[in-house]
Protein backbone atom coordinates (compact mmCIF):
# COMPACT_ATOMS: atom_id res chain seq x y z
CA UNK A 1 0.00 0.00 0.00
CA UNK A 2 1.29 3.33 -1.04
CA UNK A 3 2.77 5.64 2.57
CA UNK A 4 1.41 8.96 3.68
CA UNK A 5 3.56 11.50 2.46
CA UNK A 6 4.17 15.58 4.04
CA UNK A 7 2.14 16.80 0.91
CA UNK A 8 -0.92 14.48 2.56
CA UNK A 9 -0.80 16.31 5.39
CA UNK A 10 -2.36 19.32 7.16
CA UNK A 11 0.38 21.68 8.10
CA UNK A 12 -1.32 24.89 9.54
CA UNK A 13 -0.17 25.80 12.66
CA UNK A 14 0.84 22.27 13.58
CA UNK A 15 3.83 21.48 15.31
CA UNK A 16 5.82 19.20 13.09
CA UNK A 17 8.47 17.52 14.33
CA UNK A 18 10.64 16.29 11.73
CA UNK A 19 13.56 13.61 11.90
CA UNK A 20 16.05 14.45 8.89
CA UNK A 21 19.37 13.06 7.80
CA UNK A 22 21.85 16.22 9.20
CA UNK A 23 24.73 13.18 9.67
CA UNK A 24 27.41 15.40 7.80
CA UNK A 25 30.88 15.32 8.06
CA UNK A 26 32.23 17.82 10.53
CA UNK A 27 35.71 18.24 12.26
CA UNK A 28 36.68 20.71 14.95
CA UNK A 29 32.46 22.39 14.42
CA UNK A 30 33.57 22.71 10.76
CA UNK A 31 30.86 20.65 8.02
CA UNK A 32 32.74 19.11 5.18
CA UNK A 33 29.98 18.45 2.78
CA UNK A 34 26.69 19.93 3.39
CA UNK A 35 24.80 17.65 1.21
CA UNK A 36 22.83 16.10 3.18
CA UNK A 37 21.29 19.49 4.47
CA UNK A 38 20.63 20.68 1.14
CA UNK A 39 19.07 17.21 0.67
CA UNK A 40 16.68 17.92 3.46
CA UNK A 41 15.56 21.49 2.23
CA UNK A 42 12.97 20.79 0.34
CA UNK A 43 10.74 18.93 2.74
CA UNK A 44 11.57 21.57 5.11
CA UNK A 45 10.64 24.09 2.96
CA UNK A 46 7.39 22.63 2.19
CA UNK A 47 6.81 22.36 6.06
CA UNK A 48 7.63 25.86 6.40
CA UNK A 49 5.96 27.47 3.11
CA UNK A 50 2.55 25.84 4.67
CA UNK A 51 2.18 27.17 8.09
CA UNK A 52 4.07 23.99 9.78
CA UNK A 53 6.57 24.64 12.57
CA UNK A 54 9.37 22.35 11.88
CA UNK A 55 10.90 20.61 14.73
CA UNK A 56 14.12 18.96 13.69
CA UNK A 57 15.50 15.76 15.17
CA UNK A 58 19.18 14.23 13.81
CA UNK A 59 21.91 12.00 15.00
CA UNK A 60 25.70 13.08 13.83
CA UNK A 61 28.10 10.61 14.35
CA UNK A 62 28.32 8.36 17.32
CA UNK A 63 28.38 9.25 20.70
CA UNK A 64 29.43 6.28 23.15
CA UNK A 65 30.97 8.71 25.87
CA UNK A 66 30.85 12.35 27.05
CA UNK A 67 33.96 13.30 25.59
CA UNK A 68 32.24 12.43 22.56
CA UNK A 69 29.30 15.26 23.01
CA UNK A 70 31.26 18.49 22.36
CA UNK A 71 32.29 17.70 18.66
CA UNK A 72 29.05 16.22 17.66
CA UNK A 73 26.64 18.99 18.68
CA UNK A 74 24.33 19.97 15.96
CA UNK A 75 25.01 23.59 16.63
CA UNK A 76 26.86 24.24 13.32
CA UNK A 77 24.23 22.43 11.52
CA UNK A 78 21.56 24.67 12.80
CA UNK A 79 23.48 27.73 11.55
CA UNK A 80 24.43 26.35 8.21
CA UNK A 81 21.16 25.69 8.05
CA UNK A 82 19.66 29.15 8.70
CA UNK A 83 22.00 30.00 5.77
CA UNK A 84 20.76 27.59 3.43
CA UNK A 85 17.16 28.75 4.41
CA UNK A 86 17.95 32.72 4.48
CA UNK A 87 16.18 32.60 7.53
CA UNK A 88 16.26 32.68 11.61
CA UNK A 89 16.46 28.72 13.07
CA UNK A 90 16.32 28.28 16.79
CA UNK A 91 19.10 25.84 18.59
CA UNK A 92 18.45 24.36 21.48
CA UNK A 93 21.08 22.83 22.94
CA UNK A 94 19.33 19.54 24.59
CA UNK A 95 17.18 16.87 23.60
CA UNK A 96 14.70 16.90 26.31
CA UNK A 97 13.62 19.13 29.35
CA UNK A 98 11.92 22.61 29.99
CA UNK A 99 14.46 24.20 27.63
CA UNK A 100 13.39 22.37 25.06
CA UNK A 101 9.81 21.96 25.91
CA UNK A 102 9.55 26.56 26.14
CA UNK A 103 11.59 26.48 22.92
CA UNK A 104 8.90 24.79 21.29
CA UNK A 105 5.72 26.33 23.12
CA UNK A 106 7.83 29.90 21.73
CA UNK A 107 7.92 29.10 18.13
CA UNK A 108 5.25 30.93 15.47
CA UNK A 109 3.92 28.89 12.19
CA UNK A 110 6.93 29.10 9.56
CA UNK A 111 10.01 29.10 12.82
CA UNK A 112 12.51 26.30 12.64
CA UNK A 113 14.29 24.98 15.71
CA UNK A 114 16.87 22.16 15.91
CA UNK A 115 17.36 20.41 18.60
CA UNK A 116 20.41 19.05 19.90
CA UNK A 117 22.20 15.09 18.42
CA UNK A 118 19.53 12.60 19.27
CA UNK A 119 22.46 10.48 20.06
CA UNK A 120 23.30 12.46 22.83
CA UNK A 121 20.80 10.50 24.31
CA UNK A 122 22.84 7.19 24.04
CA UNK A 123 25.18 8.39 26.92
CA UNK A 124 23.49 10.00 30.43
CA UNK A 125 25.89 10.38 33.14
CA UNK A 126 28.92 9.18 31.34
CA UNK A 127 27.53 5.89 31.14
CA UNK A 128 26.64 4.04 27.67
CA UNK A 129 22.75 3.72 27.78
CA UNK A 130 21.81 3.90 24.24
CA UNK A 131 18.43 5.41 24.43
CA UNK A 132 18.60 6.80 21.49
CA UNK A 133 20.06 3.84 19.26
CA UNK A 134 18.21 0.90 21.20
CA UNK A 135 14.70 2.26 21.01
CA UNK A 136 13.97 3.11 24.54
CA UNK A 137 9.99 3.32 24.79
CA UNK A 138 9.83 6.22 26.82
CA UNK A 139 12.42 8.15 24.85
CA UNK A 140 10.33 7.88 21.70
CA UNK A 141 6.81 8.65 23.82
CA UNK A 142 8.40 11.94 25.20
CA UNK A 143 9.44 12.88 21.65
CA UNK A 144 6.50 12.15 20.08
CA UNK A 145 4.68 14.14 22.57
CA UNK A 146 6.43 17.39 21.35
CA UNK A 147 4.73 17.38 18.45
CA UNK A 148 0.99 16.60 16.25
CA UNK A 149 2.65 15.10 13.45
CA UNK A 150 5.74 13.56 12.52
CA UNK A 151 7.72 13.58 9.23
CA UNK A 152 10.62 11.10 8.55
CA UNK A 153 12.99 11.99 5.48
CA UNK A 154 15.92 9.86 6.86
CA UNK A 155 16.19 6.97 4.58
CA UNK A 156 19.71 6.48 5.58
CA UNK A 157 18.53 5.23 9.31
CA UNK A 158 15.37 3.52 7.70
CA UNK A 159 17.33 0.01 8.04
CA UNK A 160 17.32 0.64 12.00
CA UNK A 161 14.77 0.59 14.82
CA UNK A 162 15.76 3.80 16.98
CA UNK A 163 13.70 6.00 19.07
CA UNK A 164 14.10 9.20 16.47
CA UNK A 165 12.18 7.68 13.63
CA UNK A 166 10.52 4.06 15.04
CA UNK A 167 9.95 5.27 18.23
CA UNK A 168 8.09 8.50 17.51
CA UNK A 169 6.27 6.61 15.06
CA UNK A 170 4.68 4.49 16.86
CA UNK A 171 3.52 6.97 19.66
CA UNK A 172 1.96 9.08 16.68
CA UNK A 173 -1.05 8.96 14.92
CA UNK A 174 0.39 9.83 11.77
CA UNK A 175 3.41 9.37 10.47
CA UNK A 176 4.62 10.91 6.67
CA UNK A 177 7.08 10.34 4.36
CA UNK A 178 9.37 13.57 3.50
CA UNK A 179 10.28 14.14 0.07
CA UNK A 180 13.75 12.49 0.35
CA UNK A 181 12.36 9.51 1.93
CA UNK A 182 9.16 9.03 -0.44
CA UNK A 183 12.01 8.95 -3.83
CA UNK A 184 13.71 6.33 -2.15
CA UNK A 185 10.31 4.40 -1.71
CA UNK A 186 9.19 4.86 -5.15
CA UNK A 187 12.37 4.09 -7.01
CA UNK A 188 13.76 1.16 -5.01
CA UNK A 189 10.61 0.01 -3.17
CA UNK A 190 9.73 0.15 -7.25
CA UNK A 191 12.36 -1.86 -8.05
CA UNK A 192 12.11 -4.82 -5.94
CA UNK A 193 7.80 -4.77 -5.62
CA UNK A 194 7.04 -3.72 -9.28
CA UNK A 195 9.94 -3.83 -11.82
CA UNK A 196 9.49 -2.38 -15.37
CA UNK A 197 10.93 -5.07 -17.04
CA UNK A 198 13.16 -5.53 -18.86
CA UNK A 199 14.80 -5.15 -15.21
CA UNK A 200 18.87 -5.73 -15.24
CA UNK A 201 20.71 -4.83 -11.73
CA UNK A 202 24.69 -4.42 -11.34
CA UNK A 203 26.52 -5.73 -8.80
CA UNK A 204 29.81 -5.05 -8.36
CA UNK A 205 32.19 -4.44 -4.91
CA UNK A 206 35.06 -6.13 -2.91
CA UNK A 207 33.05 -9.41 -1.59
CA UNK A 208 30.14 -11.51 -2.20
CA UNK A 209 29.36 -11.67 1.24
CA UNK A 210 28.60 -8.04 1.04
CA UNK A 211 26.12 -8.30 -1.63
CA UNK A 212 24.78 -12.33 -0.83
CA UNK A 213 21.59 -10.79 0.24
CA UNK A 214 21.04 -8.83 -2.87
CA UNK A 215 22.35 -10.97 -5.25
CA UNK A 216 19.71 -13.93 -4.08
CA UNK A 217 16.54 -10.88 -4.22
CA UNK A 218 17.51 -9.74 -7.40
CA UNK A 219 17.99 -13.20 -8.75
CA UNK A 220 14.39 -13.83 -8.37
CA UNK A 221 12.70 -9.92 -9.85
CA UNK A 222 15.66 -9.39 -12.28
CA UNK A 223 15.44 -10.97 -15.85
CA UNK A 224 19.67 -10.34 -16.04
CA UNK A 225 22.00 -9.70 -12.72
CA UNK A 226 25.71 -8.23 -14.16
CA UNK A 227 28.10 -8.94 -11.84
CA UNK A 228 31.75 -6.80 -11.86
CA UNK A 229 33.93 -5.66 -9.19
CA UNK A 230 36.24 -7.87 -6.69
CA UNK A 231 33.58 -10.67 -6.09
CA UNK A 232 33.88 -11.84 -9.83
CA UNK A 233 36.84 -14.34 -9.18
CA UNK A 234 35.26 -15.98 -6.14
CA UNK A 235 32.23 -17.09 -8.79
CA UNK A 236 35.58 -17.69 -11.37
CA UNK A 237 36.83 -19.62 -8.75
CA UNK A 238 33.30 -21.51 -8.23
CA UNK A 239 33.59 -22.20 -12.02
CA UNK A 240 36.97 -23.96 -11.36
CA UNK A 241 38.46 -21.23 -13.07
CA UNK A 242 42.00 -19.59 -12.43
CA UNK A 243 41.92 -16.88 -10.83
CA UNK A 244 45.98 -16.25 -9.62
CA UNK A 245 46.39 -13.83 -6.91
CA UNK A 246 42.85 -11.94 -7.38
CA UNK A 247 40.56 -11.25 -4.43
CA UNK A 248 38.57 -14.21 -3.39
CA UNK A 249 35.98 -15.47 -0.30
CA UNK A 250 37.28 -19.14 -0.17
CA UNK A 251 34.79 -19.69 2.37
CA UNK A 252 31.97 -18.34 -0.18
CA UNK A 253 33.00 -20.50 -2.80
CA UNK A 254 30.48 -23.35 -2.32
CA UNK A 255 28.05 -20.53 -1.73
CA UNK A 256 28.48 -18.59 -5.18
CA UNK A 257 28.21 -22.25 -6.66
CA UNK A 258 25.03 -23.01 -5.48
CA UNK A 259 24.16 -19.39 -6.40
CA UNK A 260 25.81 -19.90 -10.00
CA UNK A 261 23.58 -23.45 -10.69
CA UNK A 262 20.67 -21.15 -9.64
CA UNK A 263 20.97 -18.53 -11.76
CA UNK A 264 21.75 -20.30 -14.65
CA UNK A 265 21.72 -17.70 -17.39
CA UNK A 266 20.40 -14.87 -15.64
CA UNK A 267 23.85 -14.17 -14.18
CA UNK A 268 26.51 -12.73 -16.18
CA UNK A 269 29.91 -12.50 -14.96
CA UNK A 270 32.88 -10.55 -17.09
CA UNK A 271 34.20 -12.54 -19.90
CA UNK A 272 37.34 -10.18 -19.57
CA UNK A 273 39.46 -8.37 -16.57
CA UNK A 274 42.43 -5.98 -16.55
CA UNK A 275 45.24 -7.66 -14.46
CA UNK A 276 48.09 -6.19 -12.84
CA UNK A 277 51.02 -7.83 -11.06
CA UNK A 278 50.42 -5.43 -7.98
CA UNK A 279 47.73 -3.79 -6.43
CA UNK A 280 49.07 -1.03 -7.34
CA UNK A 281 48.41 2.00 -10.19
CA UNK A 282 51.38 2.28 -11.49
CA UNK A 283 52.14 -1.61 -11.50
CA UNK A 284 52.69 -3.30 -15.20
CA UNK A 285 48.77 -4.91 -16.17
CA UNK A 286 46.74 -5.81 -19.38
CA UNK A 287 43.49 -6.96 -20.23
CA UNK A 288 43.39 -11.01 -20.51
CA UNK A 289 40.06 -13.39 -21.43
CA UNK A 290 38.58 -15.71 -18.51
CA UNK A 291 41.65 -17.30 -16.68
CA UNK A 292 43.77 -14.89 -14.39
CA UNK A 293 46.87 -16.22 -14.88
CA UNK A 294 49.57 -17.02 -12.50
CA UNK A 295 51.34 -13.56 -10.52
CA UNK A 296 48.63 -11.63 -11.31
CA UNK A 297 45.87 -9.95 -9.79
CA UNK A 298 42.20 -8.89 -11.47
CA UNK A 299 41.01 -5.44 -11.01
CA UNK A 300 38.67 -3.80 -13.17
CA UNK A 301 36.50 -5.76 -15.86
CA UNK A 302 37.41 -5.33 -19.78
CA UNK A 303 36.37 -4.09 -22.38
CA UNK A 304 34.54 -7.44 -23.96
CA UNK A 305 32.68 -7.44 -20.98
CA UNK A 306 31.76 -3.56 -20.55
CA UNK A 307 30.24 -3.99 -24.36
CA UNK A 308 28.30 -7.44 -23.26
CA UNK A 309 26.93 -5.27 -20.16
CA UNK A 310 25.98 -2.60 -22.51
CA UNK A 311 24.13 -5.02 -24.75
CA UNK A 312 22.35 -6.06 -21.58
CA UNK A 313 21.50 -2.95 -20.54
CA UNK A 314 20.93 -1.16 -23.23
CA UNK A 315 17.09 -2.57 -24.05
CA UNK A 316 16.61 -2.34 -20.34
CA UNK A 317 13.41 -0.60 -18.46
CA UNK A 318 14.74 -0.84 -14.82
CA UNK A 319 18.41 -0.84 -13.84
CA UNK A 320 19.80 -0.93 -10.17
CA UNK A 321 23.53 -0.22 -10.11
CA UNK A 322 25.51 -0.79 -6.49
CA UNK A 323 29.07 -1.06 -6.25
CA UNK A 324 32.02 -0.69 -8.44
CA UNK A 325 33.07 -2.49 -11.33
CA UNK A 326 36.88 -2.44 -10.35
CA UNK A 327 39.53 -0.81 -8.18
CA UNK A 328 38.26 2.57 -9.36
CA UNK A 329 40.03 4.70 -7.12
CA UNK A 330 43.32 3.87 -9.01
CA UNK A 331 42.93 5.70 -12.58
CA UNK A 332 44.26 2.21 -14.42
CA UNK A 333 41.54 -0.10 -13.21
CA UNK A 334 38.42 2.99 -13.03
CA UNK A 335 37.87 2.23 -16.65
CA UNK A 336 34.51 -0.47 -16.36
CA UNK A 337 33.34 1.64 -13.65
CA UNK A 338 33.42 4.85 -15.21
CA UNK A 339 32.07 3.53 -18.45
CA UNK A 340 28.91 1.52 -16.88
CA UNK A 341 28.35 5.14 -15.29
CA UNK A 342 28.49 6.64 -18.56
CA UNK A 343 26.26 4.41 -19.99
CA UNK A 344 23.45 4.46 -17.90
CA UNK A 345 23.50 8.08 -18.19
CA UNK A 346 22.45 7.37 -21.89
CA UNK A 347 19.55 5.45 -20.69
CA UNK A 348 16.81 8.00 -21.35
CA UNK A 349 13.60 5.58 -21.69
CA UNK A 350 15.14 3.57 -18.50
CA UNK A 351 14.38 3.92 -14.65
CA UNK A 352 18.13 4.47 -13.43
CA UNK A 353 18.53 3.53 -9.90
CA UNK A 354 21.84 3.98 -8.18
CA UNK A 355 23.01 3.34 -4.33
CA UNK A 356 26.46 2.55 -2.64
CA UNK A 357 29.15 5.34 -2.00
CA UNK A 358 31.50 4.36 -4.71
CA UNK A 359 28.66 4.18 -7.81
CA UNK A 360 27.30 7.31 -6.76
CA UNK A 361 30.46 8.44 -6.34
CA UNK A 362 31.62 7.65 -10.13
CA UNK A 363 28.30 8.87 -11.88
CA UNK A 364 29.00 12.52 -10.06
CA UNK A 365 32.78 12.62 -11.25
CA UNK A 366 31.26 11.97 -14.18
CA UNK A 367 28.91 14.28 -14.09
CA UNK A 368 25.85 12.13 -15.03
CA UNK A 369 24.19 12.48 -11.69
CA UNK A 370 21.33 14.45 -12.89
CA UNK A 371 20.80 12.44 -15.90
CA UNK A 372 19.82 9.28 -13.80
CA UNK A 373 16.41 8.51 -12.34
CA UNK A 374 17.40 8.23 -8.64
CA UNK A 375 20.38 8.39 -6.47
CA UNK A 376 20.22 6.36 -3.42
CA UNK A 377 21.13 8.78 -0.04
CA UNK A 378 21.58 5.83 2.04
CA UNK A 379 24.13 2.65 2.14
CA UNK A 380 23.12 0.22 4.28
CA UNK A 381 19.16 0.90 3.77
CA UNK A 382 19.32 0.93 0.31
CA UNK A 383 21.25 -2.22 0.84
CA UNK A 384 18.59 -3.89 2.97
CA UNK A 385 16.01 -2.41 1.05
CA UNK A 386 17.18 -4.58 -2.34
CA UNK A 387 17.45 -7.45 -0.23
CA UNK A 388 13.85 -7.09 0.10
CA UNK A 389 14.00 -6.88 4.03
CA UNK A 390 11.43 -4.75 5.38
CA UNK A 391 13.29 -2.04 6.55
CA UNK A 392 11.76 -0.57 10.43
CA UNK A 393 11.63 3.18 9.68
CA UNK A 394 9.51 2.47 6.46
CA UNK A 395 7.02 0.05 8.14
CA UNK A 396 6.56 2.47 10.84
CA UNK A 397 5.13 5.54 8.13
CA UNK A 398 1.47 5.08 7.82
CA UNK A 399 -0.44 4.12 5.01
CA UNK A 400 -1.90 6.22 2.78
P1 LIG B 1 32.13 -2.49 -1.54
O1 LIG B 1 32.36 -1.64 -0.34
O2 LIG B 1 31.90 -3.94 -1.26
O3 LIG B 1 31.10 -1.92 -2.50
O4 LIG B 1 33.51 -2.51 -2.32
C1 LIG B 1 34.10 -1.36 -2.82
C2 LIG B 1 35.56 -1.58 -2.96
O5 LIG B 1 35.80 -2.72 -3.74
C3 LIG B 1 36.25 -0.43 -3.63
O6 LIG B 1 37.11 0.17 -2.71
C4 LIG B 1 37.02 -1.09 -4.77
O7 LIG B 1 38.33 -0.61 -4.87
C5 LIG B 1 37.05 -2.54 -4.37
N1 LIG B 1 37.19 -3.42 -5.53
C6 LIG B 1 36.44 -3.43 -6.63
N2 LIG B 1 36.88 -4.34 -7.51
C7 LIG B 1 37.96 -4.94 -6.95
C8 LIG B 1 38.86 -5.95 -7.38
N3 LIG B 1 38.73 -6.54 -8.57
N4 LIG B 1 39.84 -6.32 -6.52
C9 LIG B 1 39.97 -5.72 -5.33
N5 LIG B 1 39.14 -4.76 -4.87
C10 LIG B 1 38.15 -4.35 -5.67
Amino acid sequence: MAKLTVSDLELQGKKVLMRVDFNVPIKDGVIGNDNRIVAALPTIKYVVEHGGKAILLSHLGRVKTEDDKPGLSMRPVAERLSNLLNKPVTFVPTTEGKQLEDAIDGLNDGDVLVMENTRYEDVKDGKYVKRESGNDPELGKYWASLGDVFVNDAFGTAHRSHASNVGIASNMTQTAAGFLMEKEIKFIGGAVDNPEHPFVAILGGAKVSDKIGVIDNLLSKADKVLIGGGMTYTFYAAKGMKIGNSLVEKDKIDLAKEILDKAGDKLVLPEDSVVAEKFDNDAPHKTVEGDVPDGYMALDIGPKSIKTFEDVLKTAKTVVWNGPMGVFEMSNYAEGTLEIGKFLGTLSDAKTIVGGGDSTAAVQQLGVADKLSHISTGGGASLEYLEGKTLPGIAAISDK
